[in-house]
């Protein structure tokens, strides 16, 4: 939980940066939509309603082969304008599914535009108040990337954990080596290992739900399979980007997610996970030449846009191949399309 103001993380006052992150994210998505040209950035659902629209067919693929296509829940967790959700369910629908919506929010101002997005949802500050009597498929695009994170420095005394002091980042006075994963214990001096306990948790949960109740959780976001050092703190203001210690509650602070701790936590909790793959295989895998090819059909005044917006989520030099996708999933479920 946040243990400052954003007010007071600029001052001279000495707080990790877990609580710096949590202070600044949680003003930050209070007061703003940042989504968008206008805003601070731009996500995959954002740039083409195909993202959504496949994600939706995934779901409704998976729903169905399990037999849970009556039953099941649509979750999301942090929906940002409800775009994916609103694409995907319009896919779903299609295939003959309107499943119940759960979206897990705490930004008033983006709750508002879910609002508008997808009227019939259900709202949520955090997992514990999902619906515990069906089966749950959970998605989280660029939901794990805004929790908060420790950072821990290998120095010359030990590793200890980072801390914001007068608009930098210094070792506290404690010794860490507790938190470090084994296979890191002996990284070189200056090493940063980084920790998302809030990433864990929430998975944890969420994993514990799906074990007794069915369903599976597919997460995409930028990110890598640890365990791995480097410091992967960044901030982005107007699409650039910028210090991440400067005013904080005015910028995006994220991480880069951790498959590997995702993975193991599902598994540790009961859950089966399949291969973690780049975005650009998984929605290729998913069709989405084939769905760029029907709209420019439909649309042909759209063609361009619709290549661009194809090359912009699948190829490796842009989303392709840092964004990646891991789904878990109920070990009696069927494994999900897209990680052929
Ligand atoms: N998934 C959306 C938005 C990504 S931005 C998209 O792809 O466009 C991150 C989202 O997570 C925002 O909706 C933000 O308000 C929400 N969020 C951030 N921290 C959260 C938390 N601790 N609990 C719930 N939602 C959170």
């Amino acid at each position: 939980m946040p243990t400052a103001s954003p007010e007071a993380a600029g001052s001279a006052n000495i707080q990790t940066l877990h609580d710096f992150m949590a202070a600044a994210n949680t003003a930050y998505y209070a007061s703003r939509d940042p989504l968008g040209q206008a805003g601070d950035f731009i996500t995959a659902p954002e740039i083409s309603q195909m993202f959504g629209e496949l994600i939706g067919m995934w779901f409704a693929d998976l729903a169905l082969r399990a037999g849970a296509g009556e039953r099941v829940a649509y979750v999301e967790l942090g929906p940002g304008r409800g775009t994916l959700a609103a694409d995907a369910l319009r896919a779903m629908a299609r295939a003959g599914l309107a499943p119940p919506v759960h979206f897990v929010e705490t930004s008033p101002v983006l709750r508002a535009r879910q609002r508008a997005a997808v009227p019939q949802a259900s709202w949520h500050d955090d997992v514990a108040g999902l619906p515990g009597d069906r089966p749950l498929i959970v998605i989280a695009n660029e939901f794990f990337d805004a929790l908060p994170i420790r950072q821990y420095e290998r120095t010359a005394r030990g590793w200890r954990e980072r801390m914001v002091a007068g608009g930098q980042l210094l070792p506290g006075e404690e010794d860490c080596a507790g938190a470090i994963p084994i296979q890191l214990a002996d990284a070189p001096l200056g090493s940063i290992v980084e920790r998302s306990p809030a990433s864990e948790s929430i998975l944890a949960d969420l994993a514990g739900r799906i074990a007794a109740q069915g369903g599976a959780l597919l997460a995409i976001d930028y990110g890598y399979e640890g365990p791995a050092t480097g410091d992967t703190l960044q901030a982005m203001l107007s699409h650039a980007y910028a210090d991440p210690l400067e005013a904080p509650g005015t910028r995006d602070l994220t991480a880069h997610v951790d498959f590997a701790m995702l993975a193991a936590t599902g598994r540790a909790t009961g859950l089966r996970p399949g291969p973690c793959v780049g975005q650009g295989a998984f929605l290729s895998a998913l069709g989405i030449d084939a769905r760029a090819a029907a709209l420019a059909r439909a649309h042909p005044e759209r063609l361009e846009e619709l290549r661009g917006a194809r090359d912009r989520l699948v190829e490796p030099r842009a989303m392709g191949r840092l964004f990646k996708v891991l789904a878990l999933r109920h070990p009696a479920w069927p494994a999900p399309a897209g990680f052929a």
